[in-house]
């Protein structure tokens, strides 16, 4: 291999053409159009992870449907606090996208979101108890208006005719239905973002570039190896930001950058395995995202569910996901990647997480050994009519769950996204995956937030412009909440 060529001055640096590093660039480049931004991934083409659609299953994480984002109280009550925050960050996504919409960024907004009514369904006497307790409390949130609950047999075929026909009468049965919900194509979006930023000559991108080596200069930037695998050339650049928004390779990069603040994190790979089927027969059939109850144990982002997709133009029915296990941190990674992520500071961390999470452990196992059948009788319980030859399996992202040191427990296993950056505000990583992409505008402006404090007054303005609710806590505000979503699912051509 060629020995380093050139050095590059970027303002800032972005690494992986997710729609994580999409969502930082759009906005950084509107924020401060004189920004050197350039952006480095690995493969070939954008969004080729996570974020492509294949890969995710597309919702648009609103609180609407996801049963565990609304726990039961230890009065009994059920708690919206999570719901309200979930809500909260995919309405500023939501504003965030009409302002691109707006700037031209994107063609027109149903290349990359449409409207999907989302439904909580659950079958069995404690989870209908439940669900209506939960519609009951949401009812009475103002984000959340509009919600309809049914056990009524009739109204749920109308509603789910391909979940209801061939289901045993005596079975107890009941969902909720929002018009608010949407399916989103994250890839499609990132891919606009940064064609358009590149066409404008607001960002370069450097496809075919993997970034392996971080090193701090004494002036505080940061040297990085990349290697261009198209020409075989191991080039260095120099940043004085850099931001590892690189899904599944964030880790490892953040442990190379050496930063104090990387020390203790672990990973845990977590696959995932979907259900196809384009049977126009039942994707006819089927106009929704359907969320059920999560098994006892099963991770939060395993909660089954029965989606209703347009991939590519073409209608499909996507059912899962099921749990597998990779020790690969991403799709198109080495199976080395969990070895590799080891080190003296975090496998202790790693193992008490194993050791604490059981009943997780259990699930896992137990979700890697099910055979194609077994997945077929899981899907019954969604499509009781359900026929093997009608649905594939097909591979799903994977996710690199984030396990954190805890001096308690020595490592405890976290769901969502955390951002950890450097103390001199140089460097930032997103580790972890859910609810991920929905809330990609709330963590990209959490990030401006933490690494250019200094500069945020000035940007506040054009902030307002973005995020016309800058800083509200729009569950607080009913009035401007729903004058703002009016105006923004106009722009996004969404049902309200
Ligand atoms: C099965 C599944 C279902 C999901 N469902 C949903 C959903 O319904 N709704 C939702 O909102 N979110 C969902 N998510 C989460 C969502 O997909 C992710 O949060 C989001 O796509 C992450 O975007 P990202 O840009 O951080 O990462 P990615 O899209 O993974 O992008 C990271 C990029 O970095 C590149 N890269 C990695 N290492 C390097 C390196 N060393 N050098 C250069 N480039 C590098 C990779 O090639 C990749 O292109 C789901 C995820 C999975 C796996």
């Amino acid at each position: 291999m060629a020995q380093p060529q050139t050095n590059v001055d970027y303002d800032v640096l972005l690494v992986g053409a997710g729609i994580m590093s999409a969502t930082v660039g759009a906005l950084l480049a509107e924020l401060d159009p004189s920004l050197r931004i350039g952006l480095l991934e690995r493969l070939d083409h954008v969004a080729g992870e996570s974020s492509h659609v294949r890969n995710n299953a597309g919702t648009g994480h609103s609180g609407l449907c996801e049963l565990n984002y609304t726990p039961i109280n230890s009065d009994g009550g059920i708690d919206t606090r999570k719901a309200e925050r979930i809500m909260e960050c995919f309405e500023v996504s939501k504003q965030a996208w009409a302002h691109f919409v707006r700037r031209g960024f994107v063609d027109s907004p149903d290349q990359f979101i449409r409207s999907v009514p989302h439904f909580s369904f659950v079958r069995g006497a404690a989870d209908v108890a439940f669900l209506k307790a939960r519609h009951a409390a949401l009812a009475e949130r103002p984000l959340f208006q509009g919600m309809r609950y049914s056990n009524a047999r009739a109204e749920l075929a109308e509603w789910l005719p391909l979940m209801l026909d061939g289901r045993d009468e005596h079975e107890e049965v009941a969902a909720t239905r929002s018009e608010l919900g949407t399916d989103i194509d994250f890839g499609e979006l990132a891919r606009a973002l940064l064609v358009q930023l590149e066409s404008s000559g607001r960002l370069t991108l450097r496809l075919s570039h993997e970034v392996r080596e971080l090193a701090q200069d004494d002036d505080r930037t940061w040297i990085i190896g990349v290697v261009d695998s198209v020409n075989n050339v191991h080039h260095e650049l120099r940043a004085k930001f850099v931001f590892l928004g690189a899904g599944g390779g964030a880790l490892e990069l953040l442990e190379r950058s050496g930063i104090p603040e990387a020390s203790g994190y672990a990973g845990v790979p977590v696959s995932g395995q979907w259900l196809v089927c384009e049977n126009p027969k039942l994707t006819g059939q089927h106009h929704a995202k359907v969320y059920g109850r999560p098994k006892v144990g099963a991770p939060p982002m395993s909660t089954p569910h029965l989606d209703s997709r347009l991939i590519d133009g073409q209608p499909q029915l996507m059912f899962g996901p099921f749990a597998g296990f990779s020790t690969k941190f991403l799709k198109e990674g080495s199976y080395f990647d969990l070895v590799r992520s080891l080190t003296p500071d975090n496998v202790l961390s790693l193992i008490g997480a194993g050791l604490h999470n059981l009943p997780l452990t259990r699930y896992l196992v137990h979700e890697v050994m099910q055979t194609f059948d077994d997945r077929i009788d899981v899907l019954r319980e969604f499509i009781p009519r359900a026929e093997p030859d009608d649905w594939e399996l097909a591979i799903a992202g994977q996710r690199v769950q984030v396990i954190k040191h805890d001096d308690h427990d020595l490592g405890r296993l976290e769901f969502g996204t955390e951002i950890v950056s450097a103390k001199d505000n140089t460097l930032a990583a997103l580790l972890g995956a859910s609810p991920g992409a929905s809330t990609s505008v709330t963590i990209a402006l959490d990030l401006l937030e933490d690494c250019f404090p200094e500069r945020m007054d000035a940007w506040r303005p054009k902030l307002a412009q973005i995020v016309p609710t800058y800083g509200t806590r729009l569950a607080a505000e009913p009035a401007l909440a729903a004058r703002t979503r009016a105006a923004t699912h106009d722009v996004l051509r969404l049902r309200s």
